[in-house]
């Protein structure tokens, strides 16, 4: 019988995370829109997957909107549904989001705050009610919108960069 490989880790392993996914400081959630938020974790700016929390302070339709890839979710605070939907997705809940649907997300009027972990690949696209394209969202562009706040707060650019792989 032949002696079991030696593994051994690469020198090339990028740099594993570990951060306390709801900040400390509220300047590290990024205003994406009135009332919402989003709290970068993971940017990959080579798979073009990026996970965040979103933060939604107010109730109402937060965005239409289709994303071409897999996008998985678990609701950490408050409640949040998909017009298009019967369920509504509770804190404690897991959500699969499959690639090419379009969806109106929308936080009902009894929450006044939800926070949701989310893992998305690939782009977020807003529609309005037509389906004309409104806004277009990825990987880059996020890591653009954390750059130009964290530059605004006094966090400065380069904070996100803790979060980018
Ligand atoms: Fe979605």
């Amino acid at each position: 019988m032949s002696e079991p490989a030696i593994i051994k880790e690469s020198p090339d392993v990028p740099l594993e995370i570990s951060v306390g996914a709801i900040p400390e400081d509220d300047r590290v959630w990024v205003p994406q829109a009135p009332g919402v938020f989003f709290r970068p974790l993971l940017i990959n700016t080579i798979t073009g997957q990026w996970c965040n929390l979103l933060k939604v302070t107010r109730s109402g339709i937060v965005s239409r909107h289709r994303h071409p890839g897999i996008v998985v979710g678990y609701v950490i605070k408050g409640q949040w549904k998909y017009d298009e939907h019967e369920w509504t997705a509770h804190q404690g809940g897991f959500v699969y989001e499959p690639p090419g649907e379009i969806h109106t997300l929308r936080v009902p009027d009894d929450c006044s705050e939800m926070v949701t972990f989310f893992n998305i690949t690939g782009a977020m696209i807003y529609v309005d009610e037509e389906g004309r394209q409104i806004g277009y969202e990825d990987a880059l562009t996020k890591l653009d919108m954390c750059r130009e706040h964290y530059a605004n707060v006094g966090l400065g650019a380069d904070y996100v960069d803790q979060f980018r792989r």
